[in-house]
């Protein structure tokens, strides 16, 4: 069995994006990310927190926009308006989850295309959905899933993948990835009538869903190659994913580990889609 190291690959990339940045800088362009957080989350705080200091590290501006929880859909707007206009700015996060008072997909919709650095907009999954070709501002979840197998040499092409969860952020753009490189998907959620049928199918299983445990030993092939997206805090204050990584590892010819897996290749990914963007707007 063999770890797929997020960290390790996650700091390869952030590696020469640093170089990336230097360049840009030589041509005067200071690449700048604008996160925006409406009310307290202490899951979210850590989220950006971990973006901030990649930034840093790469020489990244960040900026931190927070504002109250009542905070109105129509106030968020104005604001991803102003930032939009902001010729110092190339990426625009909200941090998600928004209070539910506030309508997330008209905030998403708000945000120009080429800024939208989490590739949430419709116009830049709907890019991502033709083909790998079309792939620009990629959600960073999926990309860094994907990145993170292809250090490994792990291949999609006519491989059963299972994907459980299918969330806008991770679980359908994953899926889409997926199939644009030619493996089988199946897609899983909460009405799945038998999860394990379809778990002990795939030889690439990937799991986003939220809940410690979930998949269990004797849900998984021998010689799976497992990639565990949840983030999970437990009592006791540590954090685990939805995989039992004891277990299944002892099957897995490949596993993520949570944290240290997917986690690092998200932050990589996004700052890689905030340097792109920092490149094409100062063409
Ligand atoms: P989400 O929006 O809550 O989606 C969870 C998905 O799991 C939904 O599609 C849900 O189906 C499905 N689901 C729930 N219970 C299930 C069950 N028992 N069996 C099968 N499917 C089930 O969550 P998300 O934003 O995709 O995030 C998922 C997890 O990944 C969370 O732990 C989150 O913290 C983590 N995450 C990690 C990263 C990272 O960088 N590592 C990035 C993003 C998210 P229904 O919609 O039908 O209920």
């Amino acid at each position: 069995m063999q770890i797929l190291d997020g960290r390790k690959v996650a700091s390869l990339i952030l590696s020469e994006l640093t170089n990336e940045v230097v360049l840009l800088n030589k041509k005067n362009v200071q690449p700048k990310l604008v996160i925006i957080s409406v009310g307290e989350n202490p899951a979210s705080a850590l989220y950006i927190r971990a973006k901030q200091h990649a930034c840093k590290k790469i020489g990244i501006l960040s900026d931190l926009l927070k504002f109250p929880e009542n905070l109105t859909t129509e106030a968020l707007i104005s604001t991803i308006q102003s930032l939009n206009t902001d010729s110092s700015v190339h990426g625009i996060i909200v941090q998600l989850p928004l209070p539910k008072t506030i309508s997330t997909p008209l905030v998403i919709r708000a945000i120009l295309p080429k800024k939208d650095v989490d590739g949430f907009h419709a116009y830049n999954l709907g890019k991502m959905f033709l083909s790998t070709e079309f792939e620009d501002l990629a959600p960073s979840t999926p990309s860094g899933i994907v990145r993170l197998l292809e250090h490994y040499e792990i291949t999609f092409e006519g491989k059963e993948v299972t994907v459980v969860g299918h969330s806008n952020i991770v679980g359908k753009p994953i899926s889409v990835m997926l199939l644009n490189r030619n493996a089988t998907v199946t897609i899983c959620h909460i009405y799945t009538k038998d999860l394990a049928k379809h778990t002990r199918n795939a030889e690439i299983l990937i799991v986003a869903v939220g809940k410690p445990g979930l998949i269990t030993a004797d849900m998984v092939r021998s010689g799976v190659i497992a990639v565990d997206v949840g983030i999970n805090r437990l009592p006791d204050g540590s954090v685990c994913g939805d995989i039992d990584f004891l277990n299944v590892s002892k099957k897995a010819t490949f596993i993520t580990p949570v944290p240290g897996g997917v986690g690092p290749m998200t932050v990589a990914c996004l700052l890689e889609n905030v340097v792109k963007s920092a490149k094409r707007l100062n063409i």
